[in-house]
C-alpha cells in the first residue's frame, strides 16, 4: 500500500470507529440528525477536520457533541488533540467557502419523495417512526419507553401510558412503536385506533346487538394502541366493555398502549378499576420542547420536506413558536409553499410577515432568560448569582423560585432546569418545585411575590 492510500484508509477508519461509539453515546434520532453526511476530510499532526453537510450541523456538533467527540477520537488515537469542523461534503478534499443551509441541500442529493400509506389492518401510518422522532429532555423518558416497548411488546412495561399536551408527539410516538413491532415481526397483530373511534364502535354494535362481534375483533390482537384515552371519561358503558378487553389482552401479555392529555388520575368519571389498570404499568410524560430540541426538530422536517431555510429563519420560528410541535410543522409548510412559488427560500423579513398570523407577539411570551431577569431584578441580586451555584441563603432561594417558574410557566422538563442552573442533578431542580409549590400554599406573602414576578416576566 501507498502511503497515501494508507492514510486514507486510517482517517475513514478513524471516523467508522468513532461513529461506532457515538451510536451507544446518543439516540438514535439524534445520531441520524447529526451524523448522517459526515466524515473526516485530514487527520494532520493531531488535528482531525470533519465535514459537516451544513452550517447548522456544523455549530451543532461544535456546541454540542465535541466534548464526546474529542473524546472519543482522543481514546481512538492519543495523538489527537484538536477537532475542528468544515462545511462540505465528506470526500471533497477542495471546498469552495462555506455554504448556506439552503445550499446544502440543493448541493446534497434528495431523498425519493415518499408515499405514506395508511394501514387499513393496524391503521398505522408508516410515517411515523422512531428514526424520524427527535429526543430531548422534554421527551426522554417516554420516547426509551416506548422503545423499550417495541423491542419486547407484553414484556417491558404493561400498559405504557403516555401523556401531554396537545401536538407534542403523543400519536407520533404510539404509532412510531406499532411500525417498529411491524417492521421487525411483520406477523404480529397490531391495531391503532383513538378512543373516540373505539367508543362509536361500542355504540353502534350495541345499537346492532353485535357487541361480542365486535369484541372478538380484539380478541388475537398482540399490540392495541389506544390514542387519547382521556375521551372515556364518563363514558360508562364503552368503559366496562374496555375493561374486559384490556384484562383479556392483559392477560395474554399482549401489549396496550395508550395516550392521554393528562395523567389517569387526572382523568374524571374514569372507573376505579380502569385507573389502577392503566397505573399498573408505565406512565410517561411529555412537556415542553427546549429551543435547542425545537431547533432540531425544525432542522429534521425541513430535510423531510426536502427544503432548506436560514439559520436565522429557523431560529426565528424555534424561539416564537414555544409550545405545539405541530405549529411549528405549521409554519416551516407556510415557508415551503412560498419557497415551491417564489422559487426562492424566504429571509427573514419575508418569513416574519409570512408568520405574522402563526407567532404570537412574542412579548406575551414567558422564556428561561426573562424569568431569571425578573426574578434576580425582584430579589436585587445578579442574574449570574441564580445561574451559578453559589449557596448563599438568599441566592439559593431566587434559584429555587426560578427554577418553580421554569417548571409553572414554561413546562421546562427537571433535567433541563437542572442544567440551566450551574449543572444541577434533576433531583435538584424537583427538590426546588416541590419546595416552593408546596410553600405557596399556605404562605400568603410567597404568593404575593410570585404573582409580582409573574407579572414582571410576562412585562418583559
Ligand atoms: P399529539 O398526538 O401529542 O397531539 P402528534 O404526535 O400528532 O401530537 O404530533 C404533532 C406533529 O408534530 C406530528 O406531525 C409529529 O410528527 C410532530 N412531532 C411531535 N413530536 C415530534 C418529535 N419529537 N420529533 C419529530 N416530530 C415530532
Ligand atoms: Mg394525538
Amino acid at each position: 500500500m501507498t502511503p497515501v492510500i494508507s492514510l486514507t484508509m486510517d482517517k475513514e477508519e478513524l471516523w467508522q470507529a468513532l461513529l461506532a461509539q457515538i451510536q451507544f453515546n446518543i439516540s438514535k434520532a439524534n445520531f441520524a440528525t447529526w451524523f448522517k453526511n459526515t466524515g473526516v476530510v485530514s487527520k494532520n499532526e493531531g488535528q482531525v477536520i470533519v465535514t459537516v453537510p451544513n452550517n447548522f450541523s456544523k455549530e451543532w456538533l461544535e456546541n454540542k457533541y465535541n466534548k464526546l467527540i474529542f473524546k472519543i477520537l482522543h481514546n481512538l488515537d492519543e495523538g489527537i488533540k484538536e477537532v475542528k469542523y468544515l462545511v462540505g461534503r465528506p470526500g471533497l478534499e477542495n471546498m469552495g467557502p462555506s455554504m448556506t443551509t439552503a445550499d446544502a441541500y440543493e448541493a446534497v442529493p434528495q431523498l425519493e419523495i415518499q408515499e405514506f400509506k395508511i394501514n387499513k389492518e393496524s391503521n398505522l401510518n408508516p410515517r411515523y417512526t422512531f428514526e424520524n422522532f427527535i429526543i430531548g429532555p422534554f421527551n426522554e423518558l417516554a420516547q426509551a419507553s416506548a422503545w423499550a416497548v417495541a423491542q419486547s411488546p407484553g414484556s417491558a412495561f404493561n400498559p405504557l401510558f403516555i401523556y401531554g399536551g396537545v401536538g407534542l408527539g403523543k400519536t407520533h410516538l404510539l404509532q412510531a412503536v406499532g411500525n417498529e413491532v411491524a417492521k421487525k415481526v411483520p406477523q404480529k397483530k397490531i391495531k391503532y385506533t383513538s378512543s373516540e373511534k373505539f367508543t362509536s364502535g361500542i355504540i353502534n354494535s350495541i345499537k346492532n346487538r353485535e357487541v361480542e362481534k365486535f369484541k372478538a375483533v380484539f380478541k388475537d390482537i398482540d399490540v392495541l394502541i389506544i390514542d387519547d384515552i382521556q375521551f372515556l371519561s364518563g363514558k360508562e358503558k364503552t368503559q366496562e366493555e374496555f375493561f374486559h378487553i384490556f384484562n383479556n389482552l392483559y392477560e395474554k401479555n399482549k401489549q396496550i398502549i395508550l395516550s392521554s392529555d393528562r395523567p389517569p388520575k387526572a382523568i374524571a368519571a374514569l372507573e376505579e378499576r380502569l385507573r389502577s389498570r392503566f397505573e399498573g404499568g408505565m406512565i410517561a410524560d411529555i412537556s415542553l420542547p427546549d429551543l435547542e430540541t425545537r431547533l432540531a426538530i425544525l432542522k429534521a422536517k425541513s430535510q423531510e420536506k426536502k427544503v432548506g431555510f436560514a439559520d436565522d429563519v429557523l431560529e426565528y420560528i424555534a424561539s416564537n413558536i414555544q409550545i405545539n410541535i405541530r405549529e411549528l410543522e405549521g409554519a416551516l409548510n407556510r415557508l415551503a409553499a412560498y419557497q415551491k412559488l417564489n422559487n426562492q427560500p424566504p429571509n427573514l423579513e419575508v418569513a416574519k410577515t409570512l408568520l405574522k398570523n402563526v407567532i404570537f407577539s412574542p412579548k406575551k411570551l414567558a422564556n428561561p432568560e426573562k424569568i431569571i431577569k425578573a426574578v434576580a431584578a425582584f430579589y436585587n441580586i445578579k442574574e449570574k448569582d441564580i445561574l451559578d451555584t453559589s449557596r448563599k441563603k438568599e441566592i439559593v432561594r431566587s434559584r429555587q423560585v426560578a427554577m418553580y417558574f421554569l417548571r409553572q410557566e414554561l413546562k421546562s422538563s427537571f433535567p433541563f432546569i437542572g442544567k440551566k442552573f450551574g449543572g444541577k442533578d434533576h433531583t435538584t431542580a424537583i427538590h426546588a418545585y416541590n419546595k416552593i409549590a408546596k410553600e405557596v400554599e399556605s404562605n400568603d406573602s410567597l404568593v404575593e411575590e410570585i404573582s409580582l414576578i409573574k407579572e414582571q416576566i410576562y412585562r418583559l
